[in-house]
């Protein structure tokens, strides 16, 4: 399997109160020895230079790692992927999908921060665990890519493992990286799903900018199964360019020529169709000059304040499209929700 390059940060703004807790410390000494500019910071939602920087700084700030505390940890009730969304380790990311949702919430602010409290949030599911008292699902990756933060700090290993030991609880996270190398030998105990989102090998490279390659993420799919965990797909999200029928149909055949026979009969489908702001747009056209304009006016509507979805007659027609095409690909699996 081909790795993606650890992530080096370029520069680490950390709330001083993440000394107080172990991974913190762990994390400021790991990379003031390796003399990183490391920067004190108030209140990772709100810093002030960035906030005053042009967006052209946008692939600089991509470069920079937040440490701080996370303090909302309350899991809300969601009615797709999880029963729970919980605010986990990790917020925003180091790559730069031209689509991504995170920009809407943080613009230039999408960078990848982690908070060092995972005591604090595990205990917070274990309230809720108790506080429902039946098996529900907790979605941990809805802010991030827990695959990516992995690779820093560890939390995803920790997190299926403590979800190994927890009773009616099950974990969920998406993701677009392939480093899982580590997660392999996690105890998981059965207690956790993994949702690897996929795309054309097309939209992934002009797109989907500093992700892992379509192949990497088929492979750790295959791996993650061996490894006795329960797989998922989601296309997410889906990207009607002009010539999208064949390229999908293309995915569709190296998913099922690719897939371990007995994953595909375990097999889950998520479909997600775009949504893209202006926010993403406004970021794009200055600080990621040259990538693909994604957004169609021909084929998109408003949706909201500063958004865009697919029209309603074009997304039912694409959606009929992926009904037939999993039906005739994947026989065996369910489409768990289309949004
Ligand atoms: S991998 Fe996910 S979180 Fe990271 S930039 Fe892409 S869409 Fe955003």
């Amino acid at each position: 399997m081909i790795i993606l390059k650890a992530f080096i940060p370029q520069k680490v703004l950390y709330q001083n109160e993440i000394l107080q807790y172990k991974l913190g410390q762990e994390l400021y000494h790991r990379y003031k020895n390796m003399d990183i500019e490391m920067v004190p910071i108030k209140d990772h939602h709100n810093v002030e230079f960035i906030k005053k920087a042009p967006d052209e700084k946008f692939v600089e700030f991509k470069k920079y790692l937040v440490l701080g505390v996370r303090k909302s940890l309350r899991p809300t009730p969601n009615e797709r992927s999880a029963d729970f969304i919980v605010p986990f380790t990790s917020s925003g990311c180091s790559a730069m999908c031209t689509y991504c949702y995170l920009v809407c919430n943080f613009f230039k602010g999408s960078y990848l921060r982690i908070f060092v409290n995972r005591e604090e949030m595990i205990k917070a599911i274990q309230r809720k665990i108790k506080q429902v008292g039946e098996e529900k699902t907790y979605e941990i990756g809805s802010t991030s890519d827990m695959v990516l933060e992995n690779t820093i700090t560890g939390n995803l290993k920790w997190a299926i493992e403590e979800f190994g030991k927890l009773e009616k609880a099950k974990c969920t996270f998406a993701t677009k990286f392939s480093m899982v190398d580590e997660l392999l030998d996690a105890k998981h105990n059965g207690n956790t799903q993994m949702r690897i989102s996929v795309n054309p090998d097309y939209i992934i490279r002009k797109i989907e900018i500093g992700t892992s390659k379509l192949h990497d993420r088929i492979n750790a799919a295959n791996s993650m199964y061996k490894a006795g965990y329960k797989i998922g797909i989601n296309i997410a999200p889906i990207i009607l360019l002009d010539n999208w029928q064949d390229m999908y149909r293309e995915l569709f055949e190296l998913l099922s020529n690719n897939l371990e026979k007995e994953l595909k009969k375990q097999l889950f489908f998520e479909l997600i169709f775009m949504t893209y702001g202006f926010a993403n747009d406004t970021i794009n056209k200055v600080a990621l000059k040259g990538t693909i304009d994604v957004f169609d006016k021909d084929k998109m509507r408003p949706k909201g304040r500063g958004k865009y979805c697919y029209d309603y007659g074009i997304r039912e027609d694409a959606a009929d499209f992926f009904r037939q095409m999993i039906h005739y690909y994947f026989p065996s699996s369910k489409i768990s929700y289309i949004v």
